[in-house]
This record gives C-alpha cells, structure tokens and sequence, in this order.
C-alpha cells in the first residue's frame, strides 16, 4: 500500500510519456494485493507476485525494442520503476530497522517458572480455591506442594482420592491390596464396572489422572504392613485412612505417630460415620488414645457383614477430605481433638472433644497438655 502510494506519487511528479501506463500496472499491484487480501492469503505470497510483476516490468523496459506497444503500455522508460524499486527497498529497509529496534526494546522472555508456580491452566483450574480467603494463592501453592497418603482405596479412599486430586494437593499416595469387585461399586465410586479385576491403586489412579493431570500419583498396590509403615508414612506430609480392618488402623496410628505425620482417620458402618484428625505432636490425642482396644465384634461389624448405605462413605470420605485441605492450607479450625460423627439415618452430626491418654501405649499422651476433651469410646455414655 505504502510503495503504491509512494509510486503513485513518484508516478504524478513524471511529465508527459508513460505515466497513464505506469498507472495501470500499480492498479494491477494494487489488485493483486485486493485479491490477496480478500482470499486471505500470506502477504509473503502477495509481494511475490507484486515482485514478480515489477521485475516484468523493469525487464520489459530495459530488454524491448524503444517502440514496442508493451513498453509504452508499461511507462516506457525503465529510470521511473527503478526509482520506484529505490524508493519500495528504502520503505522496507527502514520498516525492518524499525522492527528490529522494538524487539530490541521489548523486555526479554519471561523468566522460567519457579517451583511452585501455576501455570496458566492451573491457575483457571483452581480459581474458585484462590478465590476463597482461607486458601487463596498461597493456600493452593502449600495444596501443590503438599505429599498426602491415603491408606484404602475403598469406600472412604474413593472420594477422598477424587477430592485431593480434584483440589490440587501435589503429590498423593495410594496403598491398598485389592482388586476391584463388582460388590464394591454400590459405594467406592473411584472405580468402574470395566474396571472390575484391576488393582484398586491402578482404577484410582486412571480416575484420579481423568479428573486432574497435573498431579502426581503414587500407587503402592500391597497392603499397609507394620515393617514398612512407618518409612513409608514418613515420605508424607498428612495421612488419610480409610481402612475398615481394627489392626490396620492401630499400624497406621503407630507409624503415624513415630513418623510424627499427622493422621485424619474415617470410619463408617450402615448409616453412622465419623472422622478426626489425629496429630499428638500437635496436641491432642492419637487414634489409639481414643479407640485403645479394638471393639468387640457385633459392636463394629464390618461392611461386608453389616451392610452400608452407598453415599455414607461418600459424605464421610468428602469430610476427609475437606479436613485435608484445611489441615494443609491453615484454614478454619480442623478437628483435632475432636470426633465428628455422623448419624445419616437421622440426619444428625455431633462433634465430641477427645482427649490424649497419659497412659496410651502408642503416642504416650504426649498431646495431653494441648488437650482439653473430656471423652473416649470406653466412656459407655458415647
Ligand atoms: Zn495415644
């Protein structure tokens, strides 16, 4: 447009012999750059074809005898194109030094993200977190930083896995022995029917990874044993335990402990379940402070025998999960200390003070000085 302009204006200071036709090859240029535009294509391609006609042109007038009708339809005098050409290579040439000199101007690229960080489509996946005032930037950067083990893949782990994995917590462990059954589907809804046969810890991890890849996943598929418990748990930051077997939750307890990890533990039957976050290091008790013998069978059935209703996991699972985040981001006021339990049949929660045993054989009631709970399970008011 520029050089048409500028040819134009070169074209209007010629007197007298080839200026008509001089004027009808810009209005070929002119058209060929209309056309390109139009079909919307590369300008690289539209000055090529401009070029490729001046050039003609230029050669037109320089190889064609002095009275050839396509000399004198082109301008016929080769000094105005070349002046032109002169005029078209200083407009370019000052438009690239100009170019070049605003790049040079322009701060350099943004420096690599530090760990920590979020990207663009972290940022938009999180923002109703970063929204809330309790968590916010620094709350989701402590979720991301944040190593969370879950022991259970079953009707707690699922939701509780779906949730940290869903919230952003970093890095989350899954341990669990089992296959997923068909009998299980009614309310551990991590897994799928044509996922029936596969290991617990690989249908949570193709759930979890469907809902958040950007989180990593580690999955230990064997059951959480006593000898490598505690080395296990100290690779972790919080623990979720969603087991439903007495003397597996005694072991994570006592890792829990030793490793000094705090511990949120969550446990249903038929329509009831409860949840606490046990963390003596911290004050207040530990699981075994709380439950110090396992209970009698009858009085604790378990699933498989007794039945459970298929959203009870779901409600207390999500409960653990939102002790989770609070307990990582410092947010609200998490129930350590404290027993939540839930009553689906009726609807009702009640939250009970409990309170670190000086005489507990596992934490040694070493949380006892911050604890003011009044309350255990073998108080036969409960
Ligand atoms: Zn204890």
């Amino acid at each position: 447009m520029k050089v048409g302009a500028a040819g134009a204006l070169l074209a209007g200071r010629l007197e007298g012999v080839g200026k008509r036709g001089m004027l009808t090859v810009l209005a070929m240029a002119a058209a060929i750059w209309g056309i390109g535009g139009w079909l919307r294509a590369p300008a690289s391609q539209v000055w090529t074809l401009i070029g490729v006609l001046y050039a003609a042109v230029v050669l037109a007038q320089l190889v064609l005898p002095a009275d050839s009708a396509i000399r004198a339809a082109t301008g016929g005098r080769a000094e105005p194109w070349l002046a032109l050409g002169i005029v078209a290579l200083a407009v370019w040439g000052y438009r690239r030094l100009v170019g070049q000199l605003r790049a040079r101007a322009r701060p350099a690229a943004a420096p690599a993200r530090p760990a920590g960080a979020f990207s663009e489509a972290e940022l938009n996946r999180y923002a109703r977190h970063i929204a809330l005032r309790e968590i916010g930037g620094a709350g989701q950067r402590r979720l991301k930083a944040a190593r969370v083990l879950v022991v259970g893949a079953g009707g707690l782990g699922s939701p509780a896995l779906l949730y940290l994995a869903a919230a952003g917590v970093g890095t989350i462990g899954v341990i669990d022995g089992d296959t997923v059954e068909a009998t299980n589907l009614q309310r551990q809804i991590a897994h799928t029917d044509d996922r029936i046969g596969m290991p617990k810890v690989a249908s949570a991890l193709a759930a979890m990874t469907a809902i958040n890849p950007f989180v990593t996943i580690r999955p230990y598929h064997r059951r959480l044993t006593p000898d490598i418990a505690t080395d296990l748990i100290a690779d972790y930051d919080l623990v979720l335990d969603g087991t439903d077997d007495f003397p597996t939750r005694l072991t994570v307890n006592a890792a829990c402990v030793a490793a000094d990890v705090p511990l949120i533990a969550g446990a249903i039957a038929q329509w009831e379940g409860q949840v606490a976050l046990y963390d003596p290091a911290r004050g207040g008790p530990c699981l075994a402070c709380v439950f110090p013998e396992a209970p009698a069978r009858g009085l604790a059935p378990v699933c498989a025998e007794a039945g459970v209703a298929a959203p009870l996991p779901g409600v207390i699972g999500s409960m653990m999960a939102v002790e989770a985040v609070k307990h990582l981001t410092g947010a609200g006021q998490t129930l350590r200390g404290r027993l939540m339990i839930h009553d689906a049949l009726y609807g009702e929660t009640r939250t009970l003070r409990v309170k670190a045993r000086r005489d507990c054989a596992v934490c040694g009631g070493r949380g006892a000085a911050s604890g003011s709970g009044d309350w255990t399970a073998a108080d036969p008011a409960a």
